[in-house]
């Protein structure tokens, strides 16, 4: 029931209709008996100062972000966390009594979900493939954790760019290479963990990979961060040879838990969130 005290979450973003997060969090806000509702705002680019002057206002008391605005938000916020000031791009915003303090849950999320599904040993090496914004998020989270990280993408320069940012920002060696079967061939041949972080696999390219099944082996972990379709065709192949697999509805459901704790201070029910998503993915499959 919304009550005349119910305080008042949401995403804004452009394209919006395809979100997940109000069902993930509507469900925990029910299953915490929480008088709190998600939901949706349609932001264009030429209207994002005034959206975020309108939460001041109307004393929305959270925000999730997404494309195009999670770099554009930026200016626009009272204080930055330092991780998200590092990535350069905020996903979740928290008003603080008209106090505007941005994060980027997504790395976290990311790291969240590798760590739940597999032992980490300082130092381990991953390729990540893609040079996007889910991509970037995922690579500054890896080299501020320690891991090894190498980029992958269909744009070397792209890739360059990336991994130039990440070297500088954090002392390492990031390499970038371009997106083809002979340079993934050599570097997964020395790879512990592969992430997929392009939009192959989903959409339009469901049923395709980024990578040839020969050129997985068992001994890697395998993440998508594509989580529609729940189970990936590069899921599917490493799963087939015995790889461990991770899928991307573990990282959304993560940044979408850790948001949810910096709104209310408490942790978020994962479980009813995972069935909530789980059940909505699996009825758009069918
Ligand atoms: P983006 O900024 O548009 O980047 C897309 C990336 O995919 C680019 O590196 C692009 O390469 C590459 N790509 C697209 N089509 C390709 C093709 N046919 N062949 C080779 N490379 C191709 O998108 P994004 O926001 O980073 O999203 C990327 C993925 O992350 C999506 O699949 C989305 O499902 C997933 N995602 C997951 C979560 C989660 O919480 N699990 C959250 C958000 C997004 P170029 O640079 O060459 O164009």
């Amino acid at each position: 029931m919304i009550s005349g005290e119910t305080k008042l979450y949401g995403i804004i973003g452009n394209p919006v209709a395809h979100t997940m997060s109000p069902p993930m969090h509507n469900a925990a806000f029910k299953e915490l008996q929480l008088d709190c509702v998600y939901v949706p705002f349609l932001v264009e680019e030429s209207g994002l100062t005034n959206a975020i002057e309108g939460i001041r206002a109307m004393n929305i008391k959270g925000l999730n972000v997404t494309m195009p605005h999670k770099l554009a938000v930026i200016p626009l916020l009272d204080i930055l966390d330092p991780l998200a000031e590092k990535i350069g791009a905020v996903n979740t915003v928290v008003n603080n009594s008209g106090i505007l303090t941005g994060y980027n849950t997504d790395a976290d999320g990311f790291i969240k979900a590798l760590l739940d599904n597999c032992i980490y040993t300082r130092g381990q090496r991953v390729v990540v493939i893609g040079a996007g914004g889910v991509s970037r998020a995922i690579c500054f989270a890896l080299a501020e954790h320690k891991y090894e990280v190498c980029i992958v993408n269909r744009t070397y320069k792209k890739a360059l760019g990336l991994a130039n940012e990440v070297s500088h920002m954090f002392n390492k060696d990031v390499k970038a290479y371009e997106m083809n079967e002979q340079n993934l061939k050599s570097i997964l041949s020395g790879a512990d963990i592969l992430v997929n972080a392009t939009s192959i696999g989903m959409d339009s390219t469901i049923g395709k990979t980024p990578v040839a099944s020969t050129l997985l082996s068992p001994e890697l972990v395998v993440f998508d961060t594509i989580y529609c379709p729940i189970e990936t065709k590069l899921l599917k192949s490493a799963k087939n040879i015995g790889a461990k697999v991770i899928g991307g509805l573990d990282m959304l459901l993560w940044q979408g838990a850790i948001a949810f704790k910096l709104w209310t201070g408490l942790e978020a029910p994962f479980e009813i969130m995972k069935k909530e998503l789980s059940k909505i993915l699996e009825l758009n499959e069918n």
